[in-house]
């Protein structure tokens, strides 16, 4: 059981709020603060309450101390989103920050320091978990992203703070991705893309009883095309998962679920290069970098009798224009259908962010291998942490 955070009492107390502030940074600045807005309904709620607010998060991959990842441009953003000044914290543990912590009054928020400087957090580490919870009397993950980690920030700092709670937005992806793993309505269709067909594998097999039918696109196509036999030319073909997609072929005929894959592709010399053409066969010396129209129309037709659809993974190399269309007609025709949609992965959620039919999806969720995990059925430590 999840306790609900309105239920929670908050006013005068501190409150460590772990957050996925894991943005995109170029040069320095913040180029898609989307993930920080998302969290903006849980830490106002939290400061409104009279609660004050210790926000962390981790961003990239540090592997000690390295100001290249500090969270001073997101300290920055959010004194801006929140209209109050947002100091950082040195360090996200130590003497120093704990005194700004004692110091932070009702309604006001801190900032600690990239969790990653310390390898103690993705180990999991105890002591570490203690000293994150020390002077704190509740605990709030908005978080997602991470939830399908045992990380001391997701997991272990529980064991130290009883009172508990997910943030909105946390709650928000349990419960789109439960409809998916309770009992969806039929036809329940999944949408799989992206660069490999290694990553998908789980949940390929896990969805294998539940859905109706897999459309498959992205370069992952091609090895399943392969493993049917299909010419590939020089497309982008996981030699070693051929044998494997051939299993999965068989398994998805031995129960009757449909497997969609490409039936034409747009093509090209090479990613950057040479002019795209549409083909039915790939030749030799092309790649295929997008499902052609004939698939989409294919695909689409699935989508508009559906009740249910799940999509994670781009169609096509979406990043360059001549590969992007698939990915694009096929977001399209989802967001205009009445079935309920949820997508999940940040490269998906990307290709279709500045899209005017964005928002019309039932649910794009913040995390990527966190919304895979979620829909195989396993248990995400982050989430399993802030249970009763
Ligand atoms: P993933 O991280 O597995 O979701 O993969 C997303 C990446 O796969 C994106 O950068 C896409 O551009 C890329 N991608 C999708 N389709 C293709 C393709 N046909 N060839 C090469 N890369 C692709």
């Amino acid at each position: 059981m999840l306790t609900d955070l309105r239920t929670l009492q908050l006013a005068g107390k501190k409150v460590l709020v772990r957050c996925d502030f894991n943005v995109p940074l170029e040069n320095g600045a913040i180029s898609d603060p989307g993930r920080i807005d998302a969290s903006l309904e849980t830490i106002r709620y939290i400061l409104e309450q009279g609660g004050a607010a210790v926000l962390c998060s981790h961003l990239g991959r540090p592997k000690e101390r390295d100001l290249k990842y500090t969270l001073k441009p997101v300290a920055e953003y959010l004194s801006d989103k929140l209209g109050m000044k947002v100091a950082l914290a040195p360090d996200c543990i130590g003497d120093h920050t704990g005194r700004m912590i004692t110091a932070l009054a009702r309604g006001q928020a801190l900032l600690l320091e990239n969790l990653r400087f310390h390898p103690e957090e993705e180990a999991n580490d105890a002591d570490f978990a203690h000293e994150l919870a020390r002077g704190k009397e509740v605990y709030v993950n908005d978080a997602f992203g991470t939830a399908h980690r045992a990380h001391a920030s997701t997991a272990g700092v529980t064991r130290y703070l009883s009172e508990r709670a997910p943030g909105f937005l946390m709650m928000r992806e349990i419960q789109a991705l439960s409809r998916l793993t309770g009992n969806p309505e039929h036809p329940y269709v999944a949408i799989l893309g992206g660069a490999k067909v290694s990553d998908k594998i789980g949940v390929i097999r896990s969805l294998m009883n539940k859905v109706d039918a897999f459309l498959i696109g992205g370069a992952m196509a091609y090895t399943f095309l392969r493993a049917m036999g299909e010419p590939t030319g020089r497309s982008r073909v996981e030699e070693d998962k051929i044998e494997l997609a051939a299993e999965l072929l068989q398994a998805a005929r031995t129960i009757g679920v449909a497997f969609e894959l490409p039936s034409d592709h747009v093509v090209a010399d090479a990613p950057s290069g040479g002019a795209a053409e549409v083909v039915s066969r790939i030749p030799d010396n092309k790649m295929g970098l997008d499902i052609g129209p004939e698939t989409v129309k294919r695909f689409v037709a699935r989508i508009e009798s559906a009740k249910t659809v799940v999509w994670n993974g781009p169609l096509g190399l979406f990043e360059e224009a001549p590969f992007a269309r698939g990915t694009l007609e096929v977001g399209q025709a989802l967001a205009q259908s009445s079935a309920v949609s949820v997508l999940g992965g940040g490269d998906t959620a990307a290709a279709v962010a500045n899209q005017p039919w964005a928002s019309k999806f039932s649910h794009i969720s913040t995390g990527g291998g966190a919304s895979l995990e979620f829909l195989e059925g396993i248990e995400l430590p982050g989430i399993k942490a802030l249970e009763r």
